[in-house]
């Protein structure tokens, strides 16, 4: 068997049950959790694992799932509309959200006794093969997604090298719960490694991310990574699913709100409707009134680009130009319908037929 992929971003403590020579503790400084992980075990998502005091990649090149999607699916709306990603995730997260829409996928090696196994039976797509998929089915990039694509950063990243050997004008993108760490981030940047994160900001409400997510350090270090992104130049779309009873009612949206308007007002803002699912499939789905209010809210509160997901409401998907109005978009499902646009292709940038006025995104 070939030896499991090295991680990135850890440090060797030492001591702890398997402490001595060549053994000991390892820390993860690969997301907020900064798991603190024993000889022979694994962190907190189940696909990293100390061997002998050596941090491994259970998930490296055990992708699965791909796809040919729209990126308007995952959701970005912002950002190259109309063109298409190759897709695809590995098992595991380091997240077990109660209502997560693919835990079968997320949750599977932390619910099985030996994680280890579970990789055994996905068979390996390396990343010189994902660069060649994504040119054979002539997607215009490649979308890191499904699963959390923090906890495959190091298949990630090699998929983004050897890709770009290939074909340097693909994207690539992350389709992200924010709960990676700064010092992931800092790589991205300095690589140019990403174009574009779309993050998940679930709660304004640190206890409801560790209930809900099991995400101890609560959802300011997600806030702080949304700024870092954005700052960065890096495209930022932000996502929020609206669950019944957890973050649906008006005081819940306005915190979130107001978490996303004050780092800038031009983020793309989706607000998602929840279907039940995994240990939430008692909870209802989301009502259109809470989606129909928290746009309204988002919108007082001075959001330029408010979206619904997961519906057919009127208008849900359309890009209203915030200066004079003018739908600049249409969409319908996943689907442009009509871009109206005035886009430099050059520098990717767009504004409105109308008034000239600018949208965000990369266009
Ligand atoms: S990626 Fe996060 S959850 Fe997984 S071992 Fe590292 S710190 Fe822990």
């Amino acid at each position: 068997m070939a030896e499991l992929k090295e991680a990135l971003l850890y440090e060797k403590i030492g001591g702890g049950k398997g402490g001595g020579k060549g053994g000991g503790r390892v820390q993860c400084r690969l997301c907020n959790h900064y798991c603190l992980i024993e000889d022979g075990s694994t962190g907190f998502c189940a696909v990293r694992l100390n061997e002998g005091g050596t941090l491994r990649s259970l998930s490296y090149g055990k992708s699965t799932g791909f796809a040919v999607d729209p990126i308007e699916k995952k959701p970005f709306y912002h950002f190259r509309p109309g063109s298409t990603a190759l897709s695809f995730g590995t098992p595991g997260c380091n997240f077990r959200c109660l209502g997560c829409q693919n835990w079968d996928l997320s949750q599977l090696p932390r619910s099985s006794k030996e994680p280890k196994h579970v990789f055994d039976s996905v068979p390996t797509t390396l990343p010189k093969q994902v660069a060649e998929l994504c040119l054979q089915h002539e997607c215009d990039g490649i979308a890191y997604t499904y699963s959390e694509p923090t906890i495959f950063f190091e298949y990630a990243r090699d998929c983004v090298t050897e890709t770009k050997k290939i074909a340097k004008d693909k994207y690539h993108v992350f389709v992200s719960n924010g709960y990676f760490s700064p010092q992931m981030l800092e790589i991205v940047k300095k690589e140019r490694m990403l174009d574009a994160i779309r993050i998940d900001l679930k709660f304004a409400d640190d206890a409801r991310y560790a209930d809900y997510c099991g995400a101890k350090a609560g959802f300011k270090p997600i806030v702080e990574n949304i700024k870092r992104v954005f700052e960065s130049g890096i495209h930022c779309e932000v996502i929020n699913l609206l669950v019944p009873g957890l973050n649906d009612d008006e005081d819940s949206i306005r915190k979130t709100v107001k978490l996303v308007a004050g780092i800038s007002k031009d983020i793309p803002l989706h607000f998602l409707k929840f279907f039940p699912n995994y240990r939430k499939s008692d909870v209802g789905a989301t009502a259109d009134e809470a989606l129909l209010s928290a746009r309204e809210i988002a919108l007082g509160k001075g959001m330029r680009f408010v979206y619904l997901g997961n519906t057919a409401l009127p208008g849900a998907g359309d890009t209203v130009c915030p200066k004079c109005g003018s739908v600049v978009v249409r969409r319908s499902g996943f689907g442009l319908v009509e871009n109206s646009l005035i886009v430099d292709e050059k520098r990717h940038t767009a504004k409105c037929p109308s008034c000239g006025e600018a949208i965000y995104g990369s266009w």
